[in-house]
């Protein structure tokens, strides 16, 4: 583990943090990633590149405008940090392996579903499809054909598993429970996890998922809530400290 490579990691991890929070505007909305470039939702004010390097820009302005002075949301620069202490995360417990870049494939997804999730509900599907193509193309060639093949096949259970527990909640809570990206986003989990730990990835997801629907259904009646972070959360936790749910459950059960 070298200190200069986690900084040159934490550089990269601010940057694409700062591509993740436009992924995660735009794609919902349909709108292109490249054109046109960065603006102040406000006033339009166009950006130049001094006022677009990651977090230093949002503190050396102090969170504001340069033009018309409006309060830019603390959200931009937090995105920014997490992907990149995400990315030095990853380096530190897995050095450059295999293991590594599938941690920053997740961790990068996550990221972007926070933005999407928390602010439209939606994730995208092209996210979806990209890093679930990654994660596959990495375990083929990276890992081994086995590896890869079994990935696919995860991915298309945990799918299905995902599907009934809709149909289930559906017929529980009469109204819908689960969304359509929540779903998909389980085949993604698949490519990632054994099957096990993806079936414990949902378990995890929903108790981690516990204080903010009970806040959720007590304050903010018949809303609903973004899942879709808490799934990838649960799956970053169970893929960095690399638990084994089978393993944990024969030694509880024995
Ligand atoms: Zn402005």
């Amino acid at each position: 583990m070298e200190v200069y490579l986690s900084i040159v990691i934490f550089i990269f991890g601010i940057l694409f943090g700062s591509f993740f929070n436009v992924v995660g505007y735009r794609l919902p909305k349909g709108l292109s990633l490249i054109h046109p470039g960065s603006f102040c939702p406000k006033c339009n004010h166009k950006l130049k590149w001094y006022e677009l390097i990651p977090i230093f820009s949002f503190l050396i302005q102090r969170g504001k405008c340069r033009k018309c002075k409006c309060q830019i949301s603390f959200f931009y620069p937090c995105i920014e940090l997490l992907t990149g202490i995400l990315f030095v995360i990853s380096y530190f417990l897995f050095n450059i392996t295999p293991e590594f870049f599938i941690a920053v494939l997740v961790s990068s997804f996550f990221v972007i579903v926070i933005v999407s999730d928390v602010n439209y509900l939606i994730i995208p599907d092209e996210t979806t499809f990209f890093f679930s193509f990654s994660i596959i193309i990495l375990k083929f060639f990276l890992f081994d054909y086995n590896i890869g093949i079994y990935s696919i096949l995860n991915g298309m259970f945990l799918f299905a598993i995902m599907f009934l527990i809709m149909l289930l909640g559906n017929k529980i809570f009469n109204k819908e429970s689960l969304g359509g990206g929540d779903i998909k986003l389980m085949f993604f989990v698949g490519t990632v996890l054994s099957l096990s730990n993806g079936l414990f990835a949902i378990f995890l997801a929903s108790f981690l998922a516990l204080p903010m629907s009970i806040y959720v259904y007590v304050f903010k009646k018949n809303r609903v809530i973004p899942f879709g972070p808490f799934i990838l959360l649960a799956t970053i936790i169970i893929f960095f400290t690399q638990i084994d749910f089978l393993d944990l459950l024969t030694n509880i059960t024995s």
